[in-house]
């Protein structure tokens, strides 16, 4: 199989209880799982499957004949991506060069905090809330189902996966909960602040 599941970076009680054992069990082992099968299912025998998720995402995106392929290969991505975007002990107040430029941009963390929780609540139906890195400038948006800042030519820094997958069993309908409760408990800022070294590095090789 050419796509792999990637595991946990942490136990799976590890969020507890701001995020259960079941919600993260039920969300890796069926939800992201069966994105992966369905992705390798699709991609049986196609030059396609010798190649990244970021390059199959960007190869596919236009093409609503591979609708197919897109949502499960970004839904692929946007997990694997999402797990590492959140810690044990996580959430708050970030340092460090992240801290600095959400300061600036965002004029404080309280109006990014407010921001990116207004994105994540009002995000109509399933989807993400994200930071990225759009041209050089930090930006919230939020994604509709599948979509991803692979296929929108940003850098993915944070996100926040707002499909009643992630929450229903620990929060029912309060979405705003959960939304505050990742982050005031659970951002890994760490990770957010590799993102936006490595996006800088790329922009400079480019
Ligand atoms: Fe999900």
């Amino acid at each position: 199989m050419p796509f792999n599941l990637p595991d946990l970076p942490y136990p799976a009680e590890a969020l507890e209880p701001y995020i259960s054992a079941d919600t993260l069990g039920y969300h890796h082992g069926k939800h992201h799982a069966a994105y992966v099968d369905k992705l390798n299912g699709l991609l049986a025998g196609s030059h396609l499957a010798d190649r990244t998720l970021e390059e199959v995402i960007i190869e596919v995106k236009d093409d609503p004949k591979r609708a197919a392929i897109f949502n499960n290969a970004a839904q692929a991505w946007n997990h694997a991506f999402y797990w590492k975007c959140m810690t044990p002990k996580g959430g708050g107040r970030p340092t460090g060069e992240i801290g600095k430029r959400i300061d600036a941009e965002f004029r404080g963390f309280e109006n990014f905090r407010s921001q990116f929780a207004a994105a994540a609540s009002g995000q109509f139906g399933s989807g993400w809330a994200w930071l990225v890195l759009d041209h050089g400038q930090l930006r919230i948006t939020a994604t509709s189902n599948a979509l991803t800042p692979v296929a929108q030519g940003h850098h993915a820094l944070l996100t926040c996966d707002v499909w009643e997958h992630a929450y229903y069993l620990d929060y029912q309908n309060r979405r705003v909960d959960y939304v505050e409760v990742f982050l005031e408990n659970l951002v890994n800022w760490r990770f957010v602040e590799e993102q936006l070294k490595a996006a800088e590095s790329r922009a400079t090789a480019a």
